[in-house]
């Protein structure tokens, strides 16, 4: 499923660390041999047992010289290749020194060399090495090693190394799998947490993923009731963000109930999961393979999914970054969804919960651009409580806070999604319903009306008192005037007019 390789690299300290023990042993070794050599198999001529000594500094020289030069050098690849040959050939030149029947502690020397240079080096020169060494010693053994046993003891040796090797390649890859995860899922966090705004946030999580998997289908739902809120959805190259789907039954549903990740390679497979019943969403196209992990947050209860039209298309470790990925957008989600709140809460009038003054305007200025462009009509309805000080002065202040709720209370009932209530100041309300015009303004104005009569509110002695009225005014944008402030005055001196009529009624343009 990743895109990427990930641009994650061993530091060289990182693999002289890993080198150190090798080219201790090495040190080790190469004296012992030397040193055995010279103790245990008496007479050496002196030209030979000089050219051991000096054999033997020259390889303890050259090894701390490896492994300090290895650091410095600035171009690692002549430098590996370099070892490679050096070694290799000095390697393979010893056992000509020293007694056969040290011979194998040449392999320990063979085996220290080729897991340093596959640290460091990587597997070509690690594998060359070894071959040049047997190339090398194969020579010495034409004249030397007649038996079977001896040629396929060697032979294994040869073998034991090469798996040192490539054991060491797999450990590197797996490690450096690993650590790309990490890494993408540090720059995913870096790049979601930049913002505390809920729309860019899923616009940068998008790119993200497009960036770092191979899906046909990805999606980052929340649970509204019933149904699981698309906020994301990308399904085979389209978008279906903002949809809801019904959950009873589904995948995610199971992911949502038990808050647990749900992996499945093959949905061909029959799926025994309890209450799912597989279906379809997005294109009408099966998925076969399926992953999806529980997002759970303050604020965000939601799931995080990826599929694909190919059965077996995700491995385990896919799952472990899409949880990785999940998890840290949980938390940035749950920040902008925050932040989202305390931003609504401010644009709010604390007592009604309906929008304050100073939103409401900004609010009304973009539904009017909005209607502008779109060649349609905004209505604006002004009201205002009658007599309300009467309320306040009879029956208190609570009973007048409770009467101002239940007005917006029942204002709410008969207006849109995308109208907009706020307070214009004290008992007197603004209404802003895009996409209305006159007749259809007065039909709301009437039904908020005909409602509010009807309200029952008891005063602190638990008797009911009467139902306020209220007055509008109402004016047509861009119809009678394109300006937002003259819309406002317009719509605010037919409630004067209104008031002025004796109250209880709905004042619209004259020409009506
Ligand atoms: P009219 O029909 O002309 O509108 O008469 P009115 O009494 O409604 O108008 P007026 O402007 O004389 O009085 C408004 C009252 O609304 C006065 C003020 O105390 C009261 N009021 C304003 N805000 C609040 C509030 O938040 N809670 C309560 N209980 N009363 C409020
Ligand atoms: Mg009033
Ligand atoms: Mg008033």
């Amino acid at each position: 499923m990743s895109k990427h390789p990930g641009n994650f690299r061993y530091t060289p300290q990182d693999s002289l660390i890993s080198i150190l023990p090798s080219v201790i042993a090495g040190i080790l070794s190469l004296s012992m041999t030397i040193i055995a050599t010279i103790v245990l198999y008496p007479p050496l001529s002196t030209l030979h047992r000089n050219g051991l000594i000096a054999y033997g500094i020259a390889g303890c020289i050259y090894l701390g010289f490896y492994y300090r030069n290895y650091i410095l050098s600035p171009n690692k690849s002549i430098y590996a290749w370099g070892n490679t040959v050096i070694a290799g050939i000095s390697l393979g030149i010893l056992p000509y020194l020293i007694s056969t029947k040290l011979e194998y502690l040449i392999y320990t020397l063979l085996f220290m060399a080729a897991l340093a240079t596959s640290v460091i080096s990587g597997r070509g020169p690690a594998y060359s090495l070894i071959i040049i060494f047997s190339v090398v010693h194969s020579l010495h053994y034409f004249q030397t090693e007649t038996s079977l046993t001896g040629w396929i003891t060697h032979g294994g040796l040869l073998i034991a190394s090469l798996i040192t090797v490539e054991t060491i390649q797999q450990l590197k890859t797996i490690s450096q799998k690993q650590m790309n995860r990490l890494e993408i899922v540090n720059e995913i966090s870096k790049q979601i947490g930049s913002t505390l705004d809920t729309k860019q946030l899923l616009t940068l999580l998008d790119a993200e993923l497009q960036n770092v998997i191979v899906a046909d289908t990805y999606y980052f739902g929340v649970q509204q009731e019933d149904k699981l809120f698309m906020e994301l959805f990308y399904d085979d190259g389209q978008y279906f963000n903002g949809v809801s789907v019904d959950l009873e039954g589904t995948l995610s549903h199971w992911v949502l109930k038990n808050q647990q990740t749900l992996f499945l390679a093959d949905l061909r497979m029959d799926v025994k999961l309890e209450g799912v019943n597989y279906t379809l969403a997005g294109k009408p196209k099966a998925s076969l393979s399926w992953m999806g992990v529980p997002m759970k947050g303050f604020h965000v209860n939601g799931v995080m999914v990826i599929a694909s039209y190919r059965p077996n298309a995700f491995n385990r470790s896919d799952l472990e970054l899409l949880y990785n990925i999940s998890q840290r957008a949980a938390l940035a989600l749950d920040n902008t969804y925050h932040h989202a709140l305390v931003e609504e809460q401010a644009r709010l009038d604390s007592l009604t919960r309906v929008y304050n003054h100073g939103y409401f305007i900004q609010k009304l200025r973009e539904q009017a651009q909005a209607c502008s462009l779109e060649k349609h009509p905004l209505s604006l309805i002004m009201l205002d409580i009658d007599h309300f000080k009467q309320y306040n002065d009879s029956f208190g202040h609570i009973v007048g806070d409770e009467i101002l709720v239940r007005l917006c209370d029942t204002i709410r009932q008969h207006i849109k999604k995308d109208d907009a209530v706020g307070r214009w100041g004290g008992e007197e309300f603004a209404i802003s319903l895009p996409n209305t015009n006159e007749q259809q303004a007065v039909q709301v104005a009437r039904r908020i009306r005909e409602t509010l009569a009807t309200i029952k509110i008891n005063n602190h002695e638990h008797i009911e008192i009467p139902a306020p009225t209220t007055s509008m005014g109402i004016a047509v944008f861009p119809k009678e005037t394109e300006d937002v402030t003259k819309l406002i005055d317009l719509a605010d001196r037919r409630l004067y007019i209104a008031k002025k009529r004796g109250r209880d009624q709905i004042e619209i343009a004259p020409t009506l």
